[in-house]
């Protein structure tokens, strides 16, 4: 039983919102999930439709959460896309590949959904609009996008958790030139099918999973695939099966006849631009009287990434870090900030919370980390999640996770090798694995 039960909303019923409603109810808490979609998932529903604007630019655009590719395979293999208790395992009549298309991902999502009763504790096609602290209390105002009753409602909670994801506001890059060029731009956010693109010349801006992916998913029915790129010091591509994609440096210009010139002094009339260039954060709901501020992609002050200092534990963020294991991280988020709320684990003091967060950022200024990797884990990853793993008082967690997620990082980010997830050697890492059992033993 819990120490102390709290009302806690929980916003968002992806990944991140249903572990945390998991972990919350385990520790005895009331919970209320807040979900816009008509489903569990978040962004792993595929959705044929995008956003109203290819561009994601115009705010009033109509959005489309997911991001998520017709094509889209995992880029992580099922061992680490599961939790602690509940593994990404293989079912009979299912996607059996270590790394299986975005249905199998979204299957497992439902699944664990049912077994944890996630989806009676949900309202569904409940957009939240407001989060608002009214003294000791929240106050969460939210809208039915039921067709026929578009009613507002407003709930007091004790608590709440934002799981709203981090994929939905498109960032872009400065290029000159630009906004003349005549052909189709997309944001990857908006990216579905290849068809659109046969015997195109077809530029993509990034170098991220997002073009890794849709470069070679394009490249099966265009012309000529060119990434933009800055220059990767490490760079060093396996290209051998794909024949129609290279690789140049950032683009310098682009004219309004389609000419499209890049800084290494090549140039060529290409008819569509792809913009990878990644997200932003974006929280619209949430009112704070700036004491919680989005600044050049940076949420802060949050404390270990999950706390405002001046709201702990009454408000706290699941799912922003990112280049990580994001399933293991969120669970373990989420078990930290439920134990949290019942008093299982005291938080340091407001003060000691704020300096830490200082700390960080003058460690992050001083050995050369932009403000806007804030939330990047990367290189210190499994620092982050073993400090968790304390926190809670877990078991250490298992190394071959953290060696799983840099082998994946080499192959997207710097050998580019497309063929990695069906190269992949099952055997060894199950080896690998089972050692690591024996040892446990
Ligand atoms: P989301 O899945 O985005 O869920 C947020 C939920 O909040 C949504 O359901 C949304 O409808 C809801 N919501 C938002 N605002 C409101 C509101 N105001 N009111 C009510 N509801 C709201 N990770 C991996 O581990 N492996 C991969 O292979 C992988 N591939 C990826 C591919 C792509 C293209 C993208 C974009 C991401 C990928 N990721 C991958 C990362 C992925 O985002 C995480 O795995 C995970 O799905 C994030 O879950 P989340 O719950 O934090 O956010």
């Amino acid at each position: 039983m819990a120490l102390h039960s709290v009302k806690v909303a929980v916003i968002g019923a992806g990944v991140s919102g249903l572990i945390a409603a998991r972990e919350l109810q385990k520790e005895g808490h009331n919970v209320v999930i807040f979900e816009k979609n008509k489903r569990v998932g978040g962004t792993w529903i595929y959705d044929s439709k995008s956003d109203s604007d290819p561009l994601s630019i115009d705010p009033t655009r109509e959005i489309v959460h997911s991001s998520v590719y017709l094509s889209l395979r995992t880029n992580l293999p099922r061992h680490i896309m599961g939790f602690l208790d509940y593994p990404f395992a293989k079912r009979e009549s299912g996607d059996p590949r270590t790394f299986p298309g975005h249905e199998e991902v979204l299957h497992f999502l439902e699944e664990f959904a049912g077994e944890f009763g996630i989806h009676g504790l949900t309202r569904f096609e409940t957009e939240v609009m407001k989060v608002e602290s009214k003294g000791n209390e929240w106050l969460v105002e939210s809208r039915r996008l039921t067709r026929g009753n578009d009613s507002v409602s407003e709930e007091v909670f004790e608590a709440v958790v934002v799981c709203s994801g981090n994929y939905v506001e498109p960032k872009h890059g400065v290029v000159p030139g630009i906004e003349k060029f005549p052909g189709l731009q997309i944001h990857s956010h908006n990216y579905r099918v290849p068809h659109d693109f046969k015997d195109q010349v077809v530029i993509l801006i990034g170098i991220g999973p997002s073009s890794f992916d849709i470069s070679r998913d394009i490249a099966t029915v265009a012309k000529e695939v060119l990434v933009a790129t800055r220059p990767i010091p490490d760079l060093n591509m396996k290209l051998e099966n794909v024949r129609n994609i290279c690789f140049h440096t950032l683009i310098k210009c682009v004219y309004e006849d389609g000419l499209v010139a890049f800084e290494d002094g090549f140039s060529i009339h290409a008819d569509a631009i792809i913009h990878c260039t990644g997200y932003k954060y974006h929280i619209p709901f949430l009112e704070t009287n700036g004491i919680i501020t989005i600044e050049d992609n940076r949420v802060g002050p949050l404390y270990k990434h999950v706390f405002p200092p001046s709201m702990a534990p009454w408000l706290s963020f699941i799912g922003l870090v990112h280049k990580e294991t994001i399933f293991n991280v969120v669970e373990l988020q989420a078990k930290w900030v439920a134990r949290v709320l019942s008093g299982k684990i005291i938080l340091p003091t407001e003060e000691e919370m704020m300096e830490s967060v200082k700390d960080f950022y003058q460690f992050m200024e001083e050995n050369g980390f932009a403000k806007r990797h804030t939330h990047s884990l990367r290189p210190f990853q499994s620092d982050y999640k073993h400090w968790l793993v304390e926190q809670i008082g877990l078991p250490p967690l298992e190394n071959w996770k953290d060696d799983m997620l840099m082998e994946c990082l080499k192959n997207i980010l710097i050998e580019r090798n497309e063929m990695y997830r069906d190269e992949w050697d099952d055997n060894h890492w199950d080896a690998i694995i089972q050692n690591d059992q024996l040892h446990k033993n």
